[in-house]
């Protein structure tokens, strides 16, 4: 039998002993843990001394810092090497570990020392950063309801329970609604246009299920390629109608959800004692208000009008040579595509030999050094997941070991999609002057090596690496003392900056001197490429903005204003009121009524099942931060490394240390300004408006 200690899920070594860790340490793992910081909760609580920084906000820390680290390895092989056992004994746990997180907050004894210790001495005396933190610790367990009478504490309890089941509902909805439709053709004229991969995944799909012929999906990837590049008019609106349709009143019907879930997120805030969900929810985001929110996506709308029109007039223009006379939902992407490569003869396969994966890391490293002063150096571990990971230490100028990170690249079946990344421990400076090294973690799905070329990126991908890797900067980087205030801890309209403002530099020539060449001759990325890379770069950039802003408009009034009118329980019918309204708000964004109609409301996941109500202007939000950002590095030059070390300085390395405005302030000297995205997007103005 084993002992609970040799559970390498309680190791709490710096370097974690993933190949040791097996399904069945979970169950027991998960549990000791659980248990071990219960009994220290209610310690806490019940600690008969007086109450001060180190015995309370300090041991809390310490208590939810050990948990979530201590969970972290588990969270992270289910990410990248799962298997039925593993998700099967961690399904088995999960509700223990999310009744202990919601718990937490409504620990009557613990929220009593907590607020006792508020009310000391000491605690107005605390230094900027300890305030800081104690003032956003009290506000998080207001958040969570700590100051409401039990009556209320169970309601909200009700409502995060039946949202849970709602949006699970939406999001199970559309999975089977998208899976329940196939499109089966067998006359090849229809599919003219379309590229080999497709149609082989087309016709792969409808020899599965023993047909002739091709077998067309909703999935994205399936949907995508047919609305780019189908010649078929009617395949494309079928499809699209198919697309937007899904459930709307059919068998997965997500209608009559709409208005639940959007009433029960405004009482949520109600009783929280915000207006509404906006304001409750982006009370601690930069935006601070569902006004300043919309305010910001009215100004920007106004400013990507004229290049919104330029572009519309430009799509007109150009469906009529193809014989198309006023241009429909499901004829942008296909007018759209025929223009960009008649312009600028670019696609992903022309550029992919210029970007071998392990020459865009090397440069990448490279340039970290220059601008920031930080070495990278990959370093033997023999204790991870898969022989494909990489194991790398980050030091700064000074030889202080910052950090470690994993890298993994390659795709697996036992692999989640996309590319993301993961802080696992997070350190910082200690009070006896030691350094206490982060550890984070990056991943991709890159095309993998064959036998006569190595990996090779688009240069999409490569944009995904520095992005990736500019959220572990941020985490790495971090010299905040306090780790619940470092790192990646921030506003989450502020969490995307340090990982965009890196993709900028993917579109540099000098940045670009570092890494791209051809894998086979050396030849750096010629100059006429880079020039058609780059004029692509803007092609439709105000209807494309459009969009988000449509879809960040509606989501805010959808949630401020129509929630607000709704009854606290509404009937079905109730669903059609929310169907109207998004068509009447997406007016103002469409070329004709039939845009508007065809909106995907009922499909969006974002809002309805995923962490973005609310907060879809975030998208926007913090490309104006970093294409803002970068103008400093553009005036002062894109590898200049005092600029590099003024960043590092003011943005990268202090988490959530101070107010994002300030940091952003410390380092630009001002405000955030729009134009700096408007004229990265959109170019030079068709016929600029600025405000009266
Ligand atoms: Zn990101």
């Amino acid at each position: 039998m084993e002992t609970v200690t040799e559970n390498p899920l309680l190791s709490r070594a710096f370097r974690i002993p993933f190949k040791d860790i097996r399904a069945d340490h979970v169950e027991p793992g998960v549990q000791a843990i659980l248990a071990r910081a219960q009994e220290k909760i209610d310690a806490l609580a019940q600690d008969p001394e007086p109450r001060s920084y180190e015995n309370t906000v300090r041991v809390l820390d310490e208590i939810t810092q050990e948990v979530s680290e201590s969970l972290g390895p588990i969270h992270h092989l289910l990410s990248v090497a799962e298997t039925p056992e593993l998700r099967e004994a961690f399904n088995a746990v999960l509700p223990d570990i999310t009744q202990f997180w919601s718990r937490l907050p409504l620990h009557e004894g613990l929220w009593s020392q907590v607020k006792t210790f508020a009310g000391t001495p000491e605690a107005k005396e605390l230094d900027g950063l300890q305030a800081r933190h104690l003032e956003k610790t009290l506000k998080e367990f207001r958040r969570a309801g700590a100051d409401l009478p039990p009556k209320e504490k169970e309601r909200l309890e009700e409502i995060r329970v039946q949202l849970a089941r709602l949006q699970r509902k939406f999001s199970e909805n559309v999975l089977d609604a998208t899976a329940a439709y196939a499109l089966h053709l067998t006359d090849p004229s229809r599919l003219e246009g379309l590229p080999d991969g497709p149609l082989s995944r087309f016709r792969e799909r409808a020899r599965e299920e023993g047909k002739e012929g091709w077998i067309l999906t909703l999935d994205y990837p399936s949907y995508e390629p047919v609305m780019k590049y189908a010649r078929d008019r009617s395949l494309r609106e079928e499809l699209h109608r198919a697309y937007v349709g899904r459930c709307r009143g059919d068998a997965f019907d997500n209608v009559p959800l709409l208005p639940r879930i959007l009433a029960l997120r405004q009482e949520l805030a109600e009783i929280l004692g915000h207006r509404h969900f906006p304001d409750y929810r982006l009370e601690e985001a930069m935006a601070k208000s569902g006004d300043r929110a919309m305010a910001f996506e009215e100004d920007l709308v106004d400013r990507t009008r004229p290049y919104w029109e330029r572009d519309l007039q430009e799509l007109r223009d150009y469906a009529e040579t193809l014989g198309i006379p006023e241009i429909e939902p499901w004829d942008v992407a296909f007018v759209a595509e025929s223009l960009r490569k008649e312009r600028f003869e670019i696609d992903d396969e022309i550029l992919r030999p210029f970007f071998p994966l392990s020459q865009v890391l090397d440069g990448l490293f490279l340039l970290t050094e220059r601008l920031f002063g930080l070495t990278v150096t990959e370093v033997q571990n023999d204790q991870t997941w898969h022989p494909d990971v990489r194991s790398y230490e980050l030091r700064d100028e000074s030889g202080i070991w910052l950090g470690s990170f994993y890298t993994d690249w390659l795709p697996r079946k036992e692999k989640r999609q996309g590319a993301w990344m993961n802080d696992l421990l997070t350190g910082g400076p200690g009070e006896d002057g030691d350094f206490r090294p982060h550890l984070g973690f990056v991943a991709g799905n890159f095309s993998p090596p064959e036998e006569d070329r190595p990996s090779l990126l688009t240069h999409r991908e490569v944009q995904t690496v520095f992005h990736e890797f500019g959220h572990l900067l941020h985490h790495l980087t971090s010299r905040v003392p306090i780790p619940g205030r470092g790192g990646l801890n921030v506003a989450w309209d502020w969490v995307e900056l340090p990982s965009q403002i890196m993709e900028n530099w993917s579109w540099e020539e000098e940045a670009l001197a570092l890494f791209a060449g051809h894998f086979e001759t050396g030849e750096p990325l010629p100059s006429e490429l880079l020039q058609r890379m780059t004029a692509a770069r803007r092609f439709l950039g105000g209807w494309n903005q459009m969009r988000q802003l449509s879809l960040g408009t509606l989501d805010l009034a959808l949630h401020g204003e129509l929630a607000m009118e709704l009854q606290e329980a509404p009937p079905d019918s109730a669903g059609e009121t929310v169907l109207d309204f998004a068509v009447e708000r997406l007016l103002p964004f469409s070329p004709t009524r039939t845009f508007a109609e065809h909106h995907i409301l009922t499909t969006f996941s974002h809002l309805f099942s995923g962490g973005y109500a609310a907060g879809y202007y975030s998208y926007l939000w913090s490309e104006v931060l970093d294409a803002d950002a970068f103008t400093r590095f553009k005036e002062e030059g894109v590898s200049n490394p005092e600029t590099g070390r003024a960043y590092l300085g003011a943005i990268l390395s202090r988490g959530d240390s101070a107010d994002p405005e300030v940091l952003f302030r410390e380092f630009m000297g001002r405000d955030p300004d729009p134009e700096a995205l408007l004229n990265r997007n959109l170019g030079p103005s068709p016929e600029r408006r600025r405000g009266g």
